[in-house]
């Protein structure tokens, strides 16, 4: 996964500044496709569709605010930064404190730092600086994982960004509840879709660890409530039919998941049986659909 340029974005309620890191390149190597649509891909990330302002605490998306430029992910320290970051090594002991040193250094969720420490070798992080690569190195070493960091490139000198802008902090990722809140704020109908649609999934996150129990999504109150909008949201073709069917699965509404699935029959998409499958044994649970090689 390679660090594209991070945005520079003004808070549409209090003017002050954020950043938003983008992905340059990326791919699908050991990528989970999870039954709610969540695909998380160690070497890949999408940048938010909705961020939340640490200056004010406003969520927004990302859209409703100006972006007043832009940030080459080699200066966002203010300095050359080269250093490309691999973990190679990984003992079991090791895991649950290297994940959180990885969460803790890089913009990687639970599931992402869990699914990194079991593929390994695995690029954390391109265009880190020296220093900084010197310090994470030596963080994992002490929590008994192996970190190699290579200069990846000669850079050019460049001309530095203001001053205000390197300084400005990271957009913070929004709850699911504050994901709900916006998506009752949001003017269009597009809009609302996704944010609730990523609601769903940022909800079903703690879900994707084998060690989390899993909480019926028709006993989680007003994010049932969410979820229930976001079927009426849903267009009729059939990847969304598809998510509608799991929905409904996980809602509890097992003979309508399998209706929707049925009346797919033809242009049924990847997972599909699983779902129905899953549907039939009136089973609620989130699911992995598939892993890619
Ligand atoms: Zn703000």
């Amino acid at each position: 996964m390679t660090p594209g340029p991070e945005d520079v974005l003004s808070c549409p309620r209090c003017s002050g500044l954020l950043r938003r890191w983008t992905v340059a390149s990326g791919n699908m190597m050991g990528a989970v496709a999870w039954s709610d649509g969540r695909i998380v891909a160690p070497m890949s990330r999408e940048p938010s569709y909705a961020v939340k302002c640490p200056h004010c605490g406003e969520t927004f998306l990302r859209a409703q605010a100006a972006c007043i430029g832009q940030l080459s992910p080699f200066w966002t320290e203010g300095r050359r930064s080269d250093q490309r970051i691999t973990l190679t090594s990984c003992p079991e002991a090791s895991r649950v404190e290297a994940m959180r040193l990885i969460r803790a250094h890089f913009p990687y969720s639970l599931a992402e730092a869990k699914s990194a420490v079991e593929r390994l070798p695995l690029i954390l992080a391109d265009a880190v600086s020296y220093w900084d690569a010197m310090a994470i190195q030596e963080d994992l070493r002490k929590a008994g994982a192996v970190v190699d960091c290579v200069a990846i490139e000669s850079l050019p000198a460049e001309e530095l960004p203001p001053e205000e802008w390197r300084a400005a902090p990271y957009a913070v990722e929004p709850t699911e509840l504050e994901l709900i809140a916006l998506a009752g704020r949001v003017e269009s109908t597009a809009d609302e879709r996704v944010v609730r649609l990523l609601a769903w999934r940022e909800g079903n996150d703690p879900f994707r660890s084998t060690e989390v129990d899993w909480v019926p999504y028709s006993s989680r109150g007003v994010a049932r409530e969410s979820l229930e909008k976001l079927v009426t949201l849903l267009s009729r073709n059939p990847s969304e039919r598809m998510l509608e069917a799991e929905a409904m699965r996980q809602l509890g509404r097992f003979s309508d998941c399998i209706e929707l699935i049925s009346a797919l029959d033809g242009t049924e998409s990847p997972g599909s049986s699983t779902i129905r499958e899953l549907a039939e044994r009136r089973d609620d649970r989130l699911s992995v659909l598939f892993v890619a090689a």
